[in-house]
């Protein structure tokens, strides 16, 4: 039966019946202010839960409020981001946090545009906070009530498409009971995550007899999605040039991917080049070093947005005679803002893009540094 007004009620009570009793306890269900709720909804784009439920719960015990984000110097919000990625999150929910400050006395904005206007809340999570935290009857649309809803209405235009997008919104506005924002919202997100996923289990689906996809054998061919772009594979070379018990590392630009970050230096492969050519050139490139390459230390996979990346990295030492050796040189950077030689002990204190963070657990990990009377040798 496709969902029509004489089964709104019936669908709703199905749902939010299902939602009681097989809803996850999750950390920010416990309690419903609108900081948590806010965190959550951040935290858990692009993020699988498991990982999202552990940073969260790091995250509140270090800011378990909106003064504590504000206050909090950035890097210090970085690190705590360091390993979700999509880093603009963490720089909006700092900028946000600010604004709540400033321009409403530190408390939680409760009308939808005030909330809209928070820096990185956009539809959806204004949406979410909305009707979550101050149980505003207003629809919250993410991916997962998109892909229910062209089900439950066999949409079979893009999902994407605007049409199609205001059609869901409109019909999830029809069948939420009023004063319920907060639990229907929720159970739709829940049911998309759980049954309604990509691979649906309608056998055990509290909605089905309102299923229109399903009662036409089309649940596989909705929602129709636009033919995603490819994946990006690259390669790169990168070098731990370590002098004198310390590291080299430098920052990355204040835009672009990874704004702010460290690294070690290094670079893309160019066509026809080794990993050991690419990482002499990029080293002369970005610092006007002449460094020698001492042995390899790992190839190590990572991803990052559309790209798959294999980053091949390797342990440097300076290629200077010994004479000429005093102190740590100064390099000259092409590709970065700052750089420091950094005691291999403390470089843990510095926020990594993941492959480097990646290559930093495998030289603690690896036993490539002895640390020997405070020294650090190879
Ligand atoms: S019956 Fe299947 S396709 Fe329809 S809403 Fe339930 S899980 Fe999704």
């Amino acid at each position: 039966m496709i969902l029509s007004e004489d089964s709104y009620h019936a669908f709703s009570e199905a749902l939010l019946a299902w939602f009681a009793e097989k809803g996850r306890d999750l950390p920010w269900r416990r309690q419903y202010s609108a900081y948590h709720v806010w965190i959550s909804e951040i935290m858990l784009q692009q993020t699988q839960m498991e990982r999202g439920v552990r940073y969260y719960c790091n995250w509140m015990r270090r800011f378990p409020d909106v003064r504590a984000v504000a206050e909090a110097p950035e890097s210090e919000i970085m690190k705590a981001w360091e390993g979700l990625g999509y880093y603009s999150r963490a720089r909006n929910l700092h900028r946000a946090a600010k604004q709540i400050m400033t321009l409403h006395h530190g408390e939680f904005p409760r009308d939808i545009e005030a909330i809209r206007a928070l820096p990185g809340v956009g539809e959806y999570t204004a949406g979410a906070i909305a009707s979550i935290a101050f149980e505003q009857d207003i629809p919250a649309v993410d991916a997962n009530v998109e892909r229910v809803f062209s089900r439950l209405l066999d949409i079979d235009t893009l999902i994407k498409d605007k049409r199609a997008k205001a059609y869901v919104r409109e019909a999830v506005m029809a069948c939420m009971p009023k004063g319920k924002a907060r639990f229907f919202n929720q159970a739709i997100m829940e049911l998309g995550a759980l049954i309604c996923s990509k691979k649906p289990s309608c056998g055990v689906c509290p909605v089905r007899m309102f299923c229109e996809a399903l009662r036409l054998g089309v649940t596989d061919k909705r929602p129709v999605l636009q033919v995603k772009p490819g994946r990006i594979y690259v390669k790169l070379a990168t070098g731990v040039l370590l002098h004198k018990g310390c590291v080299l590392i430098q920052k990355r630009p204040p835009v672009g991917i990874w704004a702010g970050f460290w690294e070690f230096p290094g670079g893309s492969m160019e066509e026809g080049e080794s990993p050991e050519e690419t990482l002499l050139r990029e080293f002369r490139e970005e610092t006007e070093l002449l460094v020698r390459i001492k042995r390899k230390i790992a190839e190590i996979p990572f991803s990052y947005t559309r790209y798959r990346a294999t980053m091949h990295a390797f342990l440097l030492a300076l290629d200077i005679p010994a004479e000429t050796d005093r102190g740590f040189p100064k390099p000259v950077l092409h590709a970065a803002t700052r750089y420091e030689w950094v005691p291999w002990p403390e470089l843990e204190r510095y926020i990594f893009p993941s492959g480097h963070r990646k290559l930093l657990d495998i030289l603690k990990t690896g036993g490539l540094f002895v640390e020997s009377g405070g020294a650090v040798s190879i």
